[in-house]
């Protein structure tokens, strides 16, 4: 058993069922727990704007793992500065024995901590990773030739045919009799957070911390059985919304598959495959990190995107005058949210009705999401844009129109966040250019704008662009 052990925070600010803590509180004599804010992530989002949801989405989960940490009698440390100087530097600062964190497998981290695992083995010290983050290793599952998997289907079937051979591990409770304290500092506040972090405090939609993460997950408990049938709805209750507790760990995966696992409602199976798809686009990512810039399906890689800027303008600002598309884009402009079917609406509208190169669109919701996660957005947006791992066909085209029709009927998603056109009726609502029931006073191109596209022209131009690569 070693002395003291450190336990570094990452994706997993939790206590409950934390993998990493458990393992530090059950092999060591001593434990502190650290997190570190490291500048090569924050400075990029801090160019962009110093009011980040993320940072703040952190900022409060942080806040939750201290408050359970010091009724623990400790606390949670919280440095700033680079990890591959920060943590060595603490290791000899506090006489660590043993480090433990909880693998992160996209490139950056990956670099990191390989780069902190070097170093703690010049100082003599012993490191221990472990899989938290997800059910299993990236590198975990492959096919009958030994290699990743390419498709969906086939994966999703190996990753649940392991699952019932491994079952799935109970909850975990690190043991707190080993946690000790250096000082006697005052609690952290989300404003000290932010401060050290070099951010302005904000709110935001979905409060940060393992409590709120729990709560949304007992809530949705409720509605799971229903979720093959309501997730496309443009309501605040059709999905989880647990894709950022997950991102940072506030959630235990585990936790979300035992709930899926718990009975055998079509809502649960197909909740568990949506959690698959988070699973297989990160294995993909783990494989294929070109991907990041290229597309999965190498016979897309000369496809040239004419990318208009104007356009790309539009869609961002949400201006372009097709009511579903800028509801979706305002919405993630001031809230960092954005439903799953309206993720493939608008990155479908954005690269095969504009024309917009998909890596653009990517880019844009990266600084954007609260629920952030490269291998998903990469994923996502490849998926969208047909280029990607098992992606939609290029010629199945999202009809902005009728989605909007279909999953938004009484208009209430676009009343909310385009409310020029609030006054429009159900019917009229998703396609101003024919509408009956404006006033006088509404003026296209003035009120609101005029399509900045004619659909079914791009429309013909993308299946061409496509067939032609
Ligand atoms: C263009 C595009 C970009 C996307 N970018 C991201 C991103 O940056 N981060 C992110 O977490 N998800 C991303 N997604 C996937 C998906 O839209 C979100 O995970 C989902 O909307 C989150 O809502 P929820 O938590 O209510 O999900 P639920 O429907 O309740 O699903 C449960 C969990 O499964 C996972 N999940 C669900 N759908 C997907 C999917 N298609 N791909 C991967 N994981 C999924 C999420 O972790 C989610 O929390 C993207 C999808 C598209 C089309």
């Amino acid at each position: 058993m070693a002395d003291r052990g450190l336990c570094w925070i990452r994706r997993d600010i939790r206590w409950d069922d934390n993998t990493a803590l458990a393992e530090c509180t059950r092999q060591c004599r001593e434990v502190l727990v650290v997190f570190v804010f490291d500048p090569n992530i924050l400075e990029p989002l801090k160019k962009k704007s110093l009011r980040d949801k993320r940072v703040q989405f952190i900022a409060e989960s942080l806040i939750d793992l201290d408050a359970r940490l010091q009724t623990l009698g400790s606390q949670l440390l919280v440095r700033f500065g680079d990890p591959v100087e920060v943590i060595p530097s603490l290791v000899t600062e506090l006489a660590i024995d043993h480090l433990f964190f909880s693998r992160d497998t996209i490139p950056y981290a990956r670099t990191r901590d390989s780069a902190v695992i070097q170093a703690m083995t010049d100082l003599g010290r012993r490191v221990s990773t472990v899989n938290d983050s997800y059910i299993t290793d990236p590198d975990g599952i492959v096919n009958a030739q030994n290699q990743a998997f390419r498709v969906f289907t086939p994966y999703s079937r190996e990753w649940k045919r392991q699952l019932e051979l491994n079952g799935i591990a109970p909850a975990i409770s690190p043991d707190p009799s080993p946690l000790i304290r250096l000082s006697d500092s005052p609690p952290h506040t989300v404003g000290s957070l932010m401060e050290i972090a070099g951010f302005e405090p904000q709110s935001i939609i979905l409060p940060g911390g393992e409590m709120a993460g729990r709560q949304r997950l007992i809530d949705f408990a409720k509605r799971v059985d229903n979720y093959d049938s309501t997730r496309d709805f443009l309501t605040d209750d059709s999905t989880s919304m647990l894709s950022v507790y997950l991102r940072h760990g506030a959630v235990s995966i585990r936790d979300c598959v035992r709930l899926a696992q718990s009975d055998t409602s079509r809502g649960r199976q197909k909740w568990l495959d949506e959690i698959i798809w988070r699973e297989f686009y990160t294995m993909i990512f783990y494989h294929y990190p070109h991907t990041k810039t290229q597309p999965f399906q190498e016979k897309f890689s000369s496809l040239e995107f004419p990318t208009d800027e104007v356009l790309l303008a539009s869609f961002k600002d949400g201006t372009t005058g097709f009511p579903i598309i800028d509801a979706s884009m305002r919405c993630l402009n001031n809230t960092g949210w954005m439903p799953n079917r309206l993720r493939m609406v608008t990155a479908s509208f954005l690269t095969k009705i504009l024309l917009v190169d998909w890596r653009r669109g990517e880019r844009y919701f990266s600084w954007k999401l609260l629920d952030y996660d490269l291998a998903s957005n990469v994923g996502g947006w490849q998926w969208s844009a047909g280029v990607g791992a098992d992606a939609a066909p290029y010629f199945r085209i999202f009809n902005p129109v009728t989605q909007s029709r279909t999953y938004d009927p009484n208009g209430k998603f676009i009343r909310t966040w385009v409310p020029e056109l609030a006054h429009l009726n159900a019917d009229d609502i998703h396609w101003p250019l024919d509408a009956r029931s404006a006033p006088h006073s509404f003026v296209l191109g003035r009120n609101y704008p005029v399509p900045i596209v004619d659909y079914s022209s791009q429309r013909a131009k993308a299946i061409e662009l496509f067939r032609n690569c």
